[in-house]
């Protein structure tokens, strides 16, 4: 048998980052001792400092490259490469599911949320944080500051801000994929409005290096800008989308079949929210031709149920 595979628009050399070296990572200066690592999908960060090395997630699939990445490092400077700390973004087990890893001296911090879900998932690669915090909690660790804020549901119920004001560096993970859109349903995302809220809260504080946890390069307010503006085009075309598709016409047709119904007309809602937006970011964000639709679909869903757009009710 053979398998076929779709084609797809090319990726813009803007979206592209570092080679990866023959252990299949890239470690890379942030700013003075702030690191940052990559596999090229998925992305990782650490400080190291008079109190050992703090380390910002731990995706599974950079793994032990973690380790490796901190030792070059630390060796290659001078400093202790002992991991003393490590801050959940928030408890996907794609960001922290190489927790286990790291020894059981190392502190855990993350939102308090993150511990009850980390607890509820009962994941032996993902101990849950015993440090918590509600809404704000700013940590000096030999030295370094990092702050870290909860804004509200995002992407996740406990996705947080880490901002490193004397980095001037933020980091947000999930939101925005520098270089590229997000991946099905606004980055599988549970909460649209505070996932369409979070860029402006990122751009409120001061930096210049974002770190998104995803694809293979570091941000620019730049590109936190280019991601609010494409998230802002599919929902106003998704307002349009939905005020041009007559729902009746589906029912009509349908009869007693509901679901065909509401198939023919979310899926023709979905397609002309999208056809715009996947015209104009095509050659600008990485699979814009990819994935538009899904995000498209889910704020458009967003809209309607959140928002309450469109929504009639029986005379
Ligand atoms: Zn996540």
């Amino acid at each position: 048998m053979t398998e076929t595979f779709p084609e797809f628009a090319p990726v813009p050399p803007s979206a592209l980052g570092p080679a990866m070296n023959e252990q299949g990572y890239h470690v890379g200066r942030v700013e003075r001792n702030l690191y940052w690592v990559t596999d090229g999908t998925y992305q990782s960060a650490f400080l190291t400092t008079s109190d050992g090395v703090v380390l910002l997630d731990a995706p599974p699939t950079l793994g032990n490259n973690i380790r490796r990445a901190v030792d070059e490092i630390a060796s290659a400077n001078g400093v202790s490469n002992e991991i003393n700390y490590l801050i959940y973004s928030h408890h996907h087990a794609d960001h922290v599911g190489a927790s286990s890893l790291f020894d059981k001296n190392v502190t855990r911090i993350g939102h308090e949320e993150t511990r009850r879900l980390l607890i509820r998932d009962d994941d032996p690669a993902r101990p849950p944080n015993e440090e918590t915090f509600q809404d704000r909690r700013t940590l000096e660790i030999g030295g370094e500051r990092i702050d870290l804020a909860w804004h509200g549901a995002n992407h996740s119920p406990d996705n947080i801000i880490i901002h490193l004001p004397d980095h001037d560096a933020l980091m947000l993970i999930d939101v925005v994929n520098p270089g590229w859109v997000p991946v099905y349903v606004s980055n599988l995302t549970e909460d649209i409005p505070g996932y369409l809220e979070a860029p402006g809260n990122a751009l409120a504080y001061s930096w210049k290096h974002f770190i998104g946890g995803h694809v293979g390069r570091l941000g620019t307010r730049d590109d936190v800008k280019l991601h609010q503006q494409y998230m802002a085009d599919i929902s106003e075309s998704s307002k349009k989308a939905i005020d041009a598709v007559d729902p009746r016409t589906y029912y009509a047709h349908y009869g007693v079949n509901k679901w065909a119904a509401a198939k023919g007309h979310l899926d023709e809602t979905t397609r002309l929210a999208a056809e715009p937006v996947i015209e104009k970011y095509t050659g600008v964000l990485a699979g814009a031709d990819i994935f538009t639709e899904s995000t498209a679909f889910w704020v458009m869903e967003s809209i309607r149920l959140d928002l309450g757009y469109g929504s009639q009710v029986h005379p």
